[in-house]
């Protein structure tokens, strides 16, 4: 059982998202514009794209293998035949006064994403299909108190409609199925996956039943863009459709709003059907038919992706399941990581020391300076070698965090950075016992105590010990050393 069923008692949950994910293109799904972000508005405009009479779509080659190229990633199936339809509806920002999208025979059937569930197994989602669409204008009402402006920028961009099947059961596993879906979509260099700004946005089905029973009356929440509003819409939507249920009312079938500042969604418009929009296959396009030799040749450009990545790291190296998953979410951190363990001799070893390394030390330096790991001061063979320096005892786990800050502000390497600096550890025992022995004798008084069992000065002996030696004593040595001494 999951944590929305428990609180919402007796009802399941049933989800299933409509992901608009925008292809990573340079120009438009019908036209030559291109699709660059953040430009004024209304530059990138082309004919095709205000609908100027005349003009005709003409298909981007490059947006459909991309397309193929997520299918194949998501276990899909492609097509060999599919085609193009028109939604027909008005609106300000949609000149053409239809939006081009696949309704009867979209690009891509089935395919699954594999999430944790809530007891680390793995739980499936199926995709019902994907399909391509055009992108509308944008209407902008906060520019004059009497005016609504149109930007067309957008107009015409290539989406892919992932569409799931209603398999999620709470707001945790709509909110790992789309970390998983970016991810995926960011290895495949497809959607670059950026919800804050619109490139990656999903509508949310949602809808409550007593298990055992059919599947409730689902509600849609249109358009949210980022995962943390999404799972505040989940939560929301359950006790809103919860409370209906149990007054013993229904749900309405209805397009519903989230408002990111009260959490809360609200009611936009009763659930239009399809024959609302009248779908006819779009008379300005062939059917788009994908020879089997134009697939084989894009699966062979699919890189590795997060699953079998994990699971190549958990075999090969033995790293924690854990510490796989954390570093295959990201293949720019899984490269680096793998360098890094190149460098230091590879080996089961190195493994989880530099897992913890890169993804505690380093990452806390990449979320105080505002970097992403390609933007790193620190190159992953630095990093291999800090990690030997630990490893073989050079310097201690606490002087390697100083000489790791180092690092980032003089991108200088670790072994120069401990030689400048002195700071190689002291692993001889003659001299740490050496040091050892000066504070037994400063301290005499306070051996007596410990021999009359105040045995927690021990640590007391150690700090002392580590005073003289500037930190630099090892640890293991010393502890063992004081041991044999004060023991005896
Ligand atoms: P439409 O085309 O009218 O939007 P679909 O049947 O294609 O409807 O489903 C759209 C989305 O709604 C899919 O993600 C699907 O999984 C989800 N869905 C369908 N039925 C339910 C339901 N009863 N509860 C929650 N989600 C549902
Ligand atoms: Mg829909």
């Amino acid at each position: 059982m999951n944590c929305a069923e428990e609180s919402s008692g007796e009802w399941e949950v049933v989800i299933g998202l409509e992901v608009h994910a925008q292809i990573i293109s340079d120009s438009k799904l019908f036209s030559f514009a291109s699709t660059k972000f953040g430009v004024s508005p209304n530059e990138n405009v082309s004919f095709v794209d205000a609908a100027l009479p005349g003009t005709l779509p003409v298909i981007n080659s490059f947006c459909i293998d991309q397309a193929v190229k997520t299918g194949l990633g998501l276990n899909g199936t492609v097509n060999p035949v599919s085609s193009f339809d028109r939604k027909n509806y008005f609106y300000a920002d949609l000149p053409q006064g239809y939006q081009i999208s696949q309704f009867y025979h979209p690009i891509i059937s089935g395919g699954y994403v594999d999430i944790e569930d809530a007891n680390g197994g793995k739980k499936r989602i199926n995709i019902d299909h994907i399909h391509l669409e055009q992108d509308a204008g944008k209407s902008i009402h906060d520019q004059s108190p009497a005016k609504s402006f149109i930007d067309l920028n957008r107009s015409g961009i290539a989406l892919m409609e992932i569409v799931t099947k209603p398999d999620m059961r709470s707001a945790e596993e709509v909110a790992a199925f789309l970390r998983k879906l970016r991810s995926i979509l960011r290895y495949l260099k497809t959607c670059d996956g950026n919800m804050d700004e619109g490139s990656m946005r999903a509508d949310l089905n949602i809808s409550l039943h007593r298990p055992g029973t059919e599947f409730g009356t689902r509600t849609e929440v249109k358009n949210v863009n980022s995962i943390k509003f999404l799972t505040t819409a989940v939560n929301f939507e359950i006790e809103r459709q919860r409370e209906i249920l149990e007054s013993g009312r229904e749900i309405d079938q209805e397009t519903r709003l989230f408002d990111s500042a009260t959490g809360k969604t609200r009611c936009m418009r009763s659930k239009e059907d399809a024959h609302d929009y009248r779908y006819f296959p779009e008379p300005d396009l062939p059917p788009l038919i994908l020879e089997q030799s134009r697939v084989d040749a894009i699966r062979k450009t699919i890189p590795e992706l997060p699953d079998a990545k994990s699971e190549r790291l958990q075999r090969e190296y033995g790293l924690p399941r854990y510490d796989a998953c954390l570093i295959a979410s990201q293949k720019e951190v899984a490269d680096f990581y793998e360098k890094a363990l190149d460098s230091a001799g590879k080996g089961a070893d190195f493994a989880k020391l530099l897992s913890n390394w890169i993804t505690v030390e380093l990452f806390s330096l990449f979320n105080r300076y505002g970097k992403t790991v390609e933007e790193s001061r620190i190159s992953p063979e630095d990093m291999g070698e800090l990690a030997v320096l630990i490893k073989t005892d050079v310097i201690s786990g606490k002087t390697a965090k100083e000489v790791l800050e180092f690092m980032w502000k003089t991108q200088k390497s670790p072994s120069r950075i401990v030689a400048e600096k002195g700071w190689e550890q002291i692993t001889s025992s003659a001299s740490i016992e050496a040091a050892l022995k000066e504070v037994l004798d400063e301290h005499s008084d306070k051996v007596a105590e410990y021999k009359n069992g105040k045995t927690k000065l021990f640590g007391f002996f150690i700090g002392q010990a580590m005073k003289k030696t500037e930190g630099k004593a090892n640890a293991q040595i010393l502890n063992d050393l004081l041991r044999k001494i004060i023991d005896a």
